[in-house]
């Protein structure tokens, strides 16, 4: 699941529920994400493809950007568990930042070997479900702002 339904979930559930409920469920709520159908290419390909770059870097930014509206709406519950519901993706982060590589196999840790397992609905076409999914998801944050 991309960066930025990860966040908006996380915000949305940080805005709407008390703090000790939210944060927790916030981090749970990315492994539920990642456990459904979204978008993904096999591993072995992702290096190769210029669509998947795009929508990493252009994911980091539109992720990052959200910080923005939570800060000057001063709702840092939101921010908090927005944050929260991203950071567990950061395992692939600090893996391509060593090896260059959008390849997933081949986990060092049994984290990351159960956090790529439960994404086994990954593929090419669960862009068509995260884009409308996003779209819904940044509705509702503006509005819930
Ligand atoms: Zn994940």
């Amino acid at each position: 699941m991309i960066g930025f339904n990860h966040a908006l979930v996380g915000a949305l559930i940080g805005k709407f529920l008390p703090l000790p409920v939210a944060i927790p469920l916030a981090i749970i709520s990315h492994f539920c994400l990642d456990a459904l159908p979204h978008y993904g290419l096999p591993n072995h390909t992702r290096d190769a493809s210029k669509f998947w770059k795009i929508l990493f870097i252009a994911d980091f930014f539109a992720t990052a950007g959200l910080i923005i509206p939570a800060v000057v709406s001063h709702h840092y519950a939101v921010l908090t568990c927005g944050i929260l519901a991203v950071i567990p993706d950061f395992v692939w982060v600090i893996r391509f930042l060593r090896t260059r590589s959008f390849n997933m196999n081949d986990n060092k840790s049994r984290y990351a070997t159960w956090h790529a397992a439960i994404q086994h609905y990954e593929r090419p076409w669960g862009i068509w479900i995260e884009l409308p999914l996003a779209v819904v998801l940044l509705s509702v944050f503006y509005r819930a702002l």
